[in-house]
């Protein structure tokens, strides 16, 4: 099947024969009938018995992903930090090293701060492929990596990495959240692990705060779903209801997402206005040549540095009409941040310098309005930089 077959059709369904939906119903229900007390406690095996272990709903959503992603198996969770907290307490131990580029998300790096009161040991890398393949070859247990990073959209060179780490015996986990299953499948390039935000283009609307692990081997699936009903981290049934309706148009989101921004990452490179574009199809991006082999979409996040200074580049902020200024990416609605002021506000300058982050940069979340309506509210907004 392809991939927008999976998308909308795709994940087990708790078929109703009597009634016959045919959209998963909501299984708003905290507990199911429990007659038999022997059952075992395996992971989505029916009888279930509570929500907070497992829920048919949530369970339909995790079974489409583990399709799109080419996993064994797939956990649901509250956020994506809820999916990247829960696997690595569940996978590390006190002595355990995890590596890591600097570009990972920002709460990513706080938790491994927060982790390390736990014996854990974290290297934090500067961004790039190079200097994570150069870590691992000092040994590592884990070695934790976005596929595409943000908000410079490198893209990570994941097969080259997989190869660092086997060779150090490191388990490999991948955030796919800006790439989607549609940009990039990290478990076909043997990595163990891949996460999302499911918050971002996988919902796709603005309206649900989700996440997901996804695995290549259903053992290791099983010790996180062991932690996750612990510590109590599982989506919401009415979550995964507003998930699995994103998922069905991802695909169709996705190509017109890349479309879009493909249109404004031209127009922003020929603005007079601006100094750089961040696009990682654009020829001139850095990480190009590994977008080209691993890509096949490029995504919805154009990031650009206004010519001038932090009060210019947050004059544009301010100008905007249409587009929202805000957090997060991946909906419909175009958003633009400015990571300086928020997703990046309590780095150091030296840790902004080594991730390339400047005061004069913008994040654009490129949306589903018409793309000519996009590109002239930034160009009046542009306008008033002098
Ligand atoms: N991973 C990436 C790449 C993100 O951008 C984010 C949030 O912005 C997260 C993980 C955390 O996801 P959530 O906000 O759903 O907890």
């Amino acid at each position: 099947m392809g991939k927008g077959t999976k998308a909308v059709r795709g994940g087990v369904r708790h078929v109703d024969e009597k009634v016959g939906p045919v959209v998963e119903p909501i299984y708003q229900s905290s507990l199911f009938m429990y007659r038999d007390p022997e059952v075992k406690e395996v992971p989505h095996t029916i009888p279930l018995k509570y929500s907070r272990e497992d829920n048919p709903t949530v369970y339909a959503v995790e079974t489409k992903m583990a399709e799109l992603e080419g996993g064994a198996a797939a956990l649901g969770f509250s956020s994506g930090m809820a999916a990247i907290t829960t696997v690595l307490i569940a996978l590390g131990k006190p002595g355990s090293r995890i590596v890591m580029p600097l570009d990972v998300y920002g709460s990513t790096l706080v938790f491994m701060e927060m982790f390390s009161k736990y014996g854990i040991n974290i290297t934090i890398t500067d961004p790039g492929t190079e200097s994570v393949i150069k870590a691992l070859d000092k040994g590592a247990d884990f070695v934790f990596v976005e596929s595409v990073s943000n908000p410079l959209l490198r893209v990570y060179d994941i097969p080259s990495i997989v190869r660092a780490a086997k060779d150090v015996g490191a388990v490999v986990i991948v955030d796919n959240t800006l790439a989607t299953p549609i940009g990039m499948t990290p478990l076909e390039h043997g990595t163990d692990i891949v996460i999302h935000s499911a918050t971002k283009y996988l919902s796709g609307h603005n309206d649900a705060v989700a996440g997901f692990m996804v695995g290549g081997d259903v053992n290791l699936v099983n010790t996180v779903w062991d932690w996750r009903r612990v510590l109590g981290t599982i989506m919401e049934p009415q979550t995964a209801f507003l998930v699995d309706r994103g998922l069905k148009t991802l695909h169709v989101r996705m190509k017109a997402h890349e479309e879009n921004a493909r249109a404004v990452a031209e127009f922003l490179s020929e603005h007079p206005k601006v100094k750089r574009v961040y696009y990682p199809c654009l020829p001139n991006h850095e990480t190009y040549e590994v977008a080209r082999k691993l890509l096949r979409n490029c995504g919805g996040i154009v990031s650009f540095e206004v010519k001038g200074s932090m009060e210019d580049a947050m004059r544009v902020y301010r100008s905007v009409k249409l587009i929202i200024p805000s957090v997060s990416f991946g909906g419909v609605e175009s958003i633009i941040t400015h990571p300086g002021t928020t997703t990046h506000r309590h780095w150091t300058p030296d840790m902004k310098a080594r991730a390339g982050i400047r005061d004069n940069l913008l994040r654009l979340s490129v949306g589903l309005e018409d793309v000519e309506d996009v590109i002239e509210d930034l160009d009046r907004a542009l306008r008033s930089v002098p």
